[in-house]
């Protein structure tokens, strides 16, 4: 009865497969040592957050048996370097956790999580089979400050993941960490509401004919109106919304708004039917089918007339998955709508690839217009891409253009379009119908002779862009 009772208790606290303490144990001891801090200071310990790499690939390819064999192998291993008064204990999975006593300084934590990388370094033999693995570590000083336990449990883990992103083999959790993985996580909650709430509001950026210096059309930019934080900018929260598929919902609410808006002010006066609206198109929402069937939604829904609609995709997300792309733009062009490739010169197109793309426009990146000095590198790519834009029969936007030296440059350059602070900063709606009001407000933005340089060849000069 007693025995099964000791047995009964040594199952609740470990974990079967190594024998290992369980997390049950884990919190009990961490407790203990944890409350042994307040009334002994000296009593330093670390916890430290193990995560195997590529457990899962090695579990897949071996098969679950060889998977438990390696954690079996893992388990002795650190087994046999903890000291006195240590504990090291397995979670779940590829999870261990260690509490290491005896710590003076940070630096003592450190050194064993280097011993522990090299300890786990050589390889396993697993049924006549080598298999290597490595680890990531998350460390955690105790300090009085902890209440629960849980709590420096959770650092040494949220360690353990920046570790892991940055591919190092341990991290020390401060807690600018925590404040980021909780702000993280708030804005993923809260991203989830922001559709239903209506939260999200586009802003538009005039686009100017630059022969002209007439307003050609805007490009709609998204902006979160978060109810505490304010006006959030976009790159704070699409790659978030990429990750949680919320960009689809978002991007579809955005078409529809801005094409909305535009036929609206298409309605004003005759003059404003030619308007174009530019909204971007997220890499990852290629990967649902359905973008192509909700575009024409949109359009017949708006009736927003489809030459009057560009749609810009980056040319990094182009790259990615260029045949699926080429199919799903092709599909789009049918449509009558416009395509345009973002952030040009960012990603590394293949030249050769260019012309298979049903593409009216490359914009050039802002971080060449910014710099294109006479005579560096980066007016020299502005250069080429005008010049391969040309021969491939696409038009070119400019982006960012902050002075009136880039204008001019620009110009001389036969650059169909631009846009930027120089014009205007991307403004919301109410704005808009004032820019409407007086379309021709560029205008006096005159060219000066200074700023003249050579006119471009007409054969691609050296592309830098190739590969
Ligand atoms: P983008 O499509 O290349 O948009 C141009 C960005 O450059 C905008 O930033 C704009 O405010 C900024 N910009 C324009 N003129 C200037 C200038 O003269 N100087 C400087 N320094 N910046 C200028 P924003 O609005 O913060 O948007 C950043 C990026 O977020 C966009 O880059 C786009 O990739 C993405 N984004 C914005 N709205 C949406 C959206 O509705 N859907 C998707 N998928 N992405 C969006
Ligand atoms: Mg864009
Ligand atoms: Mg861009």
């Amino acid at each position: 009865m007693r025995e099964s009772k000791e047995r009964f208790r040594h199952a609740a606290f470990h974990d079967s497969l190594t024998d290992l303490p369980n997390r049950n144990l884990f919190i009990e001891t961490l407790r203990f040592h944890l409350e042994k801090l307040k009334s002994t200071p000296e009593a330093g310990f670390a916890v430290l957050f193990l995560d195997l790499n590529r457990f899962k690939t090695i579990n897949d390819s071996l098969g679950h048996s060889t998977g438990d064999r390696l954690i079996l192998h893992v388990a002795k291993r650190l087994k046999n370097i903890m000291g006195e008064g240590d504990l090291v204990a397995r979670f779940s999975g590829d999870e261990f956790a260690i509490i290491l006593t005896n710590i003076k300084e940070t630096e003592d934590a450190v050194s064993f999580a280097g011993l522990i990388k090299h300890k786990l370094a050589a390889p396993f033999n697993l049924s006549g089979r080598q298999v290597f693995t490595s680890v990531s570590i998350g460390i955690a000083i105790g300090n009085e400050r902890y209440e629960e336990a849980e709590d420096i449990l959770r650092d040494a883990d949220i360690a353990m993941y920046y570790a892991k992103e940055r591919a190092k083999p341990y991290d020390i959790f401060d807690t600018t960490m925590h404040t980021r993985a909780v702000n993280l996580m708030q804005i993923e909650t809260d991203l989830r509401h922001a559709v239903e709430r209506q939260e999200f509001c586009a802003f538009y950026q005039p686009i100017i004919a630059l022969d002209t210096m007439k307003l050609s059309g805007f490009e709609v930019l998204i902006r979160w109106n978060h109810p505490t934080r304010g006006l959030v900018p976009p790159n704070e929260f699409i790659p978030i919304s990429e990750e949680n598929g919320m960009i689809v919902p978002m991007t579809l609410w955005i078409l529809r708004e801005s094409c909305r808006q535009m036929v609206s002010w298409h309605a004003i006066e005759p003059s404003n039917k030619t308007l174009t609206v530019s909204v971007n198109l997220s890499g990852k929402h290629f990967a649902h089918n359905s973008l192509v069937e909700d575009i024409p939604k949109i359009i017949a829904e708006t009736r927003i007339p489809p030459q009057c609609l560009k749609l810009e995709i980056t040319e990094s997300a182009v790259m990615e998955n260029a045949e699926q792309t080429i199919a799903m733009l092709k599909q789009m062009k049918e449509l009558g709508v416009q395509l345009s490739i973002d952030d040009f010169g960012t990603g590394y197109s293949s030249l050769s690839y260019l012309h298979r793309f049903p593409i009216d426009t490359l914009k050039v990146d802002r971080s060449f217009v910014g710099t294109m000095e006479d005579g560096s590198e980066n007016g020299e790519i502005v250069r080429t891409v005008i010049a391969l834009a040309k021969t491939l029969g696409m038009d070119v936007v400019a982006e960012g253009i902050e002075t009136i030296h880039q204008l001019h440059q620009l110009q001389i350059l036969g650059c169909e379009y631009g846009q930027g602070y120089l014009f205007s900063r991307p403004v919301p709606r109410d704005e808009v119908e004032k820019i409407l009001e007086n379309k021709m407000r560029w205008q006096n933005i005159m060219p000066n002779q200074q700023y003249i340089i050579p006119a471009p060849q007409n054969d691609l000069p050296h592309l830098r862009l190739a590969k």
